[in-house]
Order: structure tokens, then C-alpha cells, then sequence
């Protein structure tokens, strides 16, 4: 489906991997105060005062997290940052700094990993983040990308996913589904594609589910926006495995049951269209769609007119006693208990 449109190939041996690492670390420079030194040593130094350290890695394998008949390189290396990022605001926190593994086979020439690397450095500049380190080897097969990020805290703002307490609003940002319905578009492209290589899709009736899948966004504006409206949500959790897999972390972990309103949940119009072309219930794909990277938090009731009627933040249920159980309650007014049918890697 994606055409090669830079036929010049440079075989990853031309370089060796030192000036391999030097080609694709050129253009990162350092613009975070806490980073004293990045990449070039044994080691990044970092220096954060008394701001308290959040860290998380993410792993993404050619064949299980990603498919490159569809998917951009450049996207890719996007994505493999924003997945990180995610992860480092759903702790109230601000990313400063990543490094960036990756196993390569010699499949791919200089070039793909040029496009790689540029996703990568536009995520770090839009994202204001370092680049400070990483690792570099050959693998057998395909391609495995690792990136680790690292933010700050101040000392009592983190957030966990312990916090929630019976009375607490569930509270989502953005919209759900979406990259979940992008991925079936893709998916069914492809197969057109295998069948007719000549036919070029026309997307652009699914340009935002397509997006969400291909180039999703970190939330470090609602870290930013909580801020501004002094609101410390009581536990956060980013949407990576699907709502209803989330809601279930959160009331584990808190020890705390849950309403979930059907009817409150957000979908975008392009969702509830392609969830009616391919025959889905869209309440089906929003709570078991993956990949959204929107925040799921529960915030005390005191906070609530704080933000009330912000188009980001959408309530969508409450926190019960433990001992009412998870559940969803429909338009018709039933009440089914919530199960994760997340999208998992290990079992998919
Ligand atoms: P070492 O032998 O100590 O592992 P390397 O030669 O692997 O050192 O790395 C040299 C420098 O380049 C280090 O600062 C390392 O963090 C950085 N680096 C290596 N690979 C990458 C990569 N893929 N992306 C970003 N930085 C990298
Ligand atoms: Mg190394």
C-alpha cells in the first residue's frame, strides 16, 4: 500500500553501528534544563533537584504492536514516543527525557531508519523532551523498538491508580474507539491492496479514526489544564488497553466499584458512522477499542464545577462501595457488569 517513494537504499553495513548511532542522533539537541548530559557517553546525567521521578518503557515488536504494510515508519517512530509520554501525564507528571532502543535487521536500509529517527525527533520537539540515550543492535527478523521515558513531579502531585473513592466522578478526556476503528479501516485496505496492488485507497472519509491509529497524541495538555484548574485527580490511568480494561485497573486497585453511563460515553461522529458501515456496536468498540491514549481519572465531587462544561473532560460515571460491583449502565436502563476484553499483545 505504501509506496517506496526513496529508492536510493544504503545498507545498514555501509555505516557500522557507531556512525550508524552519530547519523541518526545528529539533529537531537538538548533543551531540558535537568538534562546535564545526553547522548555520547557511557550514560545520560540528569539532574532534577527535589522534583520527584516517574519512568516507563514501552517495547514494540514488528508482527505484534505493528504491521509495516500500513504503517509509516515516520508514524512509527511517532507513535513508539507518544505511547511512552502517555504513560509518564497519566501519573500527573511532565516527560523530560526518552531513550530509544532498537533491533534492526538488515532488511532495512540507512534510509528507513532516517524515517524512523525524523518521527522520533518531531515527537520530541512538539513534546519538548530530550533525547538522551539509547542502544543500537541487528536482529534476525524484523524490527523491535524500545523507548524508556522519564518525567518530573513535584513531591504529592503524582497520581496513582490507588486513589479512587466510592462518591468520585469518572472522568475521560477526548473521545474513545477511535483508534480502534481506524485499525479495522487499515486492516480492510490491506486486503483490498493484496487483491488489487494498483488500487491507491481514498481515506480521507476516515482521516480522524485513521489518525488516532496512525499518529495518536499524549495528553500533556490535561496534565497542563489540571494544573491551571487546581484539580488533582484522585487516581489517572492513559487508555491504552480500552476503557472498560482501564475502569477495571482503576476499581481493582482502589478497591472501589463503578457506574459507567452508556449513554455519557464520548465517540466521535466518524466513529459511530464506521462502527454502522462494519456492522459494530460502537459502545462494543468503545470500551474494548485500544490505543486512544485519552486519560481516564476519577476526581472528587468538591472539584467538579472546576470542570464542568470543559469540552476536554466528560464525565461518564461514578465511584460505588467495592461491594456494588462494576457496572455498566445501558441506554435502556440495564445494568451489565463491566469485563475486559482489552486488546492484549500476549493472547491476540
Ligand atoms: P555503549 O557501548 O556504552 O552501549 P553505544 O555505542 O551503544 O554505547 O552508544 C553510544 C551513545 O549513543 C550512548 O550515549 C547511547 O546512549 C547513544 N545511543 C546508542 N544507540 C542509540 C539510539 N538508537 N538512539 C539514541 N541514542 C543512542
Ligand atoms: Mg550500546
Amino acid at each position: 500500500m505504501l509506496e517506496d517513494k526513496n529508492p536510493h537504499r544504503t545498507q545498514l553495513s555501509e555505516l557500522g553501528e557507531f556512525k550508524l548511532i552519530e547519523h541518526l542522533t545528529q539533529n537531537f539537541s538538548i533543551t531540558q534544563k535537568s538534562t546535564i548530559k545526553g547522548i555520547g557517553d557511557d550514560a545520560a546525567v540528569l539532574s532534577f533537584k527535589n522534583k520527584q521521578i516517574v519512568v516507563t518503557t514501552d517495547l514494540l515488536v514488528e508482527g505484534v504492536h505493528f504491521d509495516l504494510s500500513y504503517v509509516p515508519l515516520k508514524h512509527l517512530g511517532y507513535k513508539a514516543v507518544i505511547v511512552n509520554l502517555s504513560d509518564v501525564y497519566a501519573m500527573n507528571a511532565i516527560a523530560k527525557q526518552i531513550t530509544v532502543s532498537i533491533a534492526v535487521s538488515n532488511r532495512f536500509p540507512v534510509e528507513a531508519l532516517e524515517e524512523l529517527y525524523a518521527g522520533i525527533e518531531t515527537a520530541a520537539k512538539i513534546y519538548n523532551i530530550d533525547v538522551v540515550g539509547g542502544d543500537t543492535t541487528s536482529s534476525t527478523s524484523g524490527l523491535i523498538i524500545s523507548v524508556t521515558a522519564i518525567g518530573e513531579v513535584e513531591e504529592g502531585n503524582e497520581v496513582l491508580r490507588s486513589g479512587a473513592k466510592p462518591n468520585d466522578l469518572l472522568v475521560v478526556t477526548g473521545d474513545v474507539g477511535g483508534a480502534y476503528m481506524g485499525l479495522q479501516v487499515l486492516e480492510r485496505e490491506k486486503e483490498v491492496f493484496k487483491v488489487n496492488p494498483n488500487n491507491q485507497p481514498d481515506l480521507s472519509m476516515y482521516a480522524y479514526i485513521v489518525e488516532r491509529q496512525l499518529k495518536p497524541e499524549a495528553r500533556k495538555d490535561i496534565v497542563e489544564l489540571l494544573e491551571k484548574l487546581e484539580v488533582k485527580p484522585t487516581s489517572m490511568i492513559d487508555i491504552s488497553d480500552g476503557l472498560s480494561s482501564e475502569i477495571i485497573h482503576l476499581c481493582k486497585q482502589s478497591n472501589v466499584g463503578v457506574a459507567l453511563y452508556e449513554n455519557k460515553i464520548p465517540l466521535d461522529p466518524q466513529v459511530i458512522s464506521t462502527c454502522e458501515e462494519f456492522d459494530i456496536d460502537s459502545t462494543t468498540i468503545a470500551l474494548n477499542g485500544g490505543e486512544d491514549y485519552e486519560l481516564l481519572m476519577t476526581i472528587s465531587q468538591e472539584d467538579h464545577p472546576k470542570i464542568k462544561g470543559n469540552p476536554n473532560l466528560t464525565v461518564i460515571g461514578y465511584i460505588t462501595d467495592e461491594n456494588n460491583g462494576m457496572y455498566l449502565v445501558t441506554r435502556a436502563e440495564q445494568k451489565i457488569p463491566i469485563i475486559a476484553k482489552g486488546w492484549n499483545a500476549l493472547t491476540s
